[in-house]
């Protein structure tokens, strides 16, 4: 039974068979791309303040300590990462700051904001207004939450780690793998081109990776919303001294992810915490993030690689390496897809019902000015 499913209504029904064949795949089952992309993108750590305490985990600050960066600080981020030829505002979180936080929201409410939320939406603004795509990844999120921030994001995510309950999340509060799904489910009921992932190494079976993926599989297979899942190895830290996984278990767990997924949904591993140049042929297609001016703030310890470095890497497997905006083209209508898109548009992309991406979004999709330049170069 998946921790939390009554008390978050999630009705998951994995089944046994396709778990049993999925643990039987490995990297010789599966083909590698015929290409591989990134996304030239700023991370904006728009709080390190987090309700939980994952064991694994340097982002989050302790109550008296946490950052809150102020719409300025937001602003001149973006303006840099405009000026050096990004497209997506990166927008980086803990989960919802509790009432531990106090200074946090004493700050919120002397910005006059109650809720993260209605903050977050404030600097997605300013992200448009400076030339970037919002791509937010603000935890957890109630369908009022998402619903305050969806129409000012290209593309949102969270990273669902796994379905299983596992001590790296436990502790008086944790998160809880039938929220996260919740969360994933919220996207799809609202449209939301949306990102994923599984954490490998943080106390999990390979049962349990197999029924994540799987999860996700579900899920996408209701709304047709996920753009992309990421493998991403844990990491030794100050926080986590309990090892990383090995480049044998890695390889496996991407073919298990390619193998799981729809071809639809990109594989992802982030160069600078997994051996990408080892897993490409495990069915990798995508680099994730490169950002030419902010460290990766969620794992500090660990470099960006340059741009580069990711294009050696598409060299030595031999493939080309393109550039995409944060949101997939198929979630894009037509009249903005790429005349050579060979892809599968996003179900109902088309027809008027459902509309992947809002006006706002459009709007900065088409106009006229240096950004609607960059981000049109890029499909
Ligand atoms: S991994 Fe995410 S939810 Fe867990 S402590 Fe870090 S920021 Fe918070």
């Amino acid at each position: 039974m998946l921790p939390g499913a009554s008390e978050y209504g999630i009705d998951l029904s994995i089944d046994d068979a396709a778990v049993e064949r999925l643990l039987d795949v490995g990297p010789a089952d599966v083909a590698g791309p015929s290409e591989l992309t990134f996304a030239r993108n700023v991370f904006v750590p728009l709080t390190t303040a987090c309700r939980y305490t994952c064991t694994y985990c340097t982002y989050f600050d302790p109550p008296g300590q946490a950052s809150l960066l102020s719409l300025e600080e937001v602003r001149e981020i973006c303006r840099r990462g405009a000026d050096a030829g990004c497209t997506e505002a990166l927008f980086t979180f803990g989960d919802d700051p509790d009432d531990r936080y106090t200074a946090i929201h004493d700050q919120l409410a002397e910005w006059g904001h109650d809720s993260i939320h209605t903050y977050l939406r404030e600097a997605c603004e300013v992200a448009l207004e400076e030339g970037l795509l919002p791509h937010a990844n603000p935890g957890d999120q109630t369908r009022e939450q998402m619903a305050e921030v969806a129409d000012v994001n290209a593309s949102m995510g969270v990273m669902l780690e796994s379905t299983a309950a596992v001590d790296a999340h436990a502790g008086p509060r944790k998160k809880e793998p039938a929220q996260r799904l919740r969360t994933i489910r919220t996207a799809g009921e609202l449209d939301v081109a949306f990102t994923t992932g599984i954490l490998v190494g943080i106390g999990e079976t390979w049962r349990d990776r197999a029924e994540s993926l799987l999860a996700i599989a579900e899920m996408h297979d209701r709304y047709d919303h996920v753009q992309e899942v990421i493998v991403q190895p844990v990491v030794e830290n100050e926080r986590w001294s309990d090892g990383s996984p090995d480049l044998e278990t890695m390889r496996r767990v991407t073919a298990m992810a390619r193998a799981a997924l729809p071809e639809e949904i990109s594989v992802q591993v982030p160069p600078n915490l997994a051996p990408a140049r080892d897993l490409i042929d495990c069915g990798v297609d995508d680099l994730g993030g490169v950002s030419p001016i902010t460290d990766d703030h969620i794992n500090p310890d660990y470099a960006w690689p340059a741009l580069r470095e990711l294009e050696e890497i598409a060299e030595t497997a031999g493939l080309p390496l393109h550039e995409r905006l944060p949101v997939y083209e198929r979630f894009l209508p037509a009249d903005l897809r790429p005349a050579d898109f060979d892809g599968v548009p996003a179900e109902r992309a088309d027809d008027g019902d459902r509309e992947w991406i809002s006006p706002t979004i459009r709007s900065a999709l088409v106009a006229d000015d240096a950004a609607g330049d960059r981000y049109r170069s890029v499909l």
